[in-house]
This record gives structure tokens, sequence and C-alpha cells, in this order.
């Protein structure tokens, strides 16, 4: 998960769905383009991005028409994360900054052990919103609910895969460096991995900053992930 602006003004046609007694968010092409844009077509929660996405009530509205038309509530969910958070609310809001989401939740997916599960983790435990976050996300990528156990598997195999790239861009960057080779395009990988828009940063943020070694090499890009570029 990762922190996201909303962009203003809200989508005109929100008002004019609201109006409707029929009315949906899902009529409205503006705020599907808008939320394409400020969610970098990824799912919030998971951070997958090759699939198809759908509008999400960050809280519940449960028939509540502010609540189902407020575009400050309109989120980008895959529909994997979208069933499993249900009518779950009290959790940490990407698009608040006061909400390290980043930070205050560690992302590990140990892929060298082909058994282990995807662990998120909050340092606080006072935070009960992080809990409840990381406690989601847990499920979200090691579900083994009648829904879930079939496509949490395959997001582990993509989170995976990831994970061995920005490992791979490390490892071949290191070695040309010893060798004396020009970097620049291995750094200009590990930039592409370490952006915003990049599938599941999280987890790769946290694989660099968790290995001793990539850690002190890479202090600085690490300082100023994600990193806004194309
Ligand atoms: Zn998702």
């Amino acid at each position: 998960m990762v922190n996201l602006t909303k962009s203003q003004p809200t989508p005109k046609c929100l008002a004019a769905e609201q109006v409707k007694s029929n009315g949906s968010v899902r009529n409205c092409s503006e705020v599907r383009e808008r939320l394409n844009a400020d969610f970098y077509e990824k799912c919030y929660l998971c951070e997958r991005h090759d699939i198809r996405m759908e509008i999400e009530h960050f809280i519940p509205h449960n028939g509540d028409k502010t609540l189902k038309f407020d575009w400050t509530n309109l989120f980008l969910a895959c529909g994997h994360c979208n069933n499993a958070k249900r009518t779950q609310h009290n959790l940490l809001n990407c698009t608040n900054p006061h909400d390290d989401v980043l930070h205050w939740m560690e992302y590990c997916y140990d892929v060298e052990n082909l058994t282990a599960k995807v662990s998120i983790h909050t340092a606080n435990n006072d935070n009960v919103r992080a809990l409840n976050t990381a406690n989601l996300l847990t499920t979200i990528f090691n579900s083994t609910s009648d829904e879930g156990r079939f496509y949490a598997p395959k997001l582990r195999t993509k989170l995976a895969e990831e994970i061995y790239s920005i490992e791979s861009v490390i490892e071949t960057l290191l070695k040309r460096k010893q060798e004396g080779l020009s970097i620049q395009d291995d750094y200009l990988a590990l930039e592409q991995h370490l952006s915003i828009h990049s599938p599941f940063f999280a987890f790769k943020y946290w694989f660099l900053r968790r290995h001793t070694r990539y850690n002190s090499e890479f202090q600085d890009i690490l300082t100023k992930a994600p990193l806004h570029t194309a």
C-alpha cells in the first residue's frame, strides 16, 4: 500500500447521479478515468495492476447516498480485495497524508521459502487502524476462503515475480559497479521498481530496506521512494 493523492475538484457527474433514483458511480466515466489516474491503475490494497478494477467505497455506504457519491470515498480496488474487504472499516486511508501506510506496516514475502506466507505487520499494536489494515492485507494475500483460495496463490506468484525482478536488478547493478562498468541502465530499472506506479511497490521498498547490504548501498533512493517518475 502506498500513499496517493486524490485529484480535485470532484467530478461534476457525481452530483447528477446522486439525485437520480437509480444513480450509480459506474455511470460516471470521468470518475473511472480520474480514479485510474489517481491510483496509477493499481488496486490500492494489493497493488496489483494487470487485472480488472472496480470502484470501491472506502467507508461502506450501506445505502447512505452522501457516502455513496462522495468523491473522497471512492477508491480503485481489484475484485479479490473488494470481496475480502466487504464492509470492513476503521482502516488506514492511503489518500490521507497523515496515515503513513508505507512505514506503519512492514510488508514481507520470503520468496526463497516456497511454503512461506505473505506477512504484513505493524510495529505499533496500539494503532487499531494499522492493525486492522495489516490483518486485512495478510488475509488478501494468504486467503483460504472459498472465494479467495484460488486467487491468492496467483497474487503471490505475481508478487514473487516482482521481488525476483528487483532482486535481479540489484544484483546486476552491484556486480557491474564492482567491475567498474556503467550502471546507468541498471539504476533506471531500479528507479522504475521504486516508482509510485510500480506494482507491489510497498513489498519491493521493504525488500530493499530489510536487506542490510542493499540498504546501505541504496539509502538515497530509499529516502526518495516512492519516486514520482514516469
Ligand atoms: Zn487487490
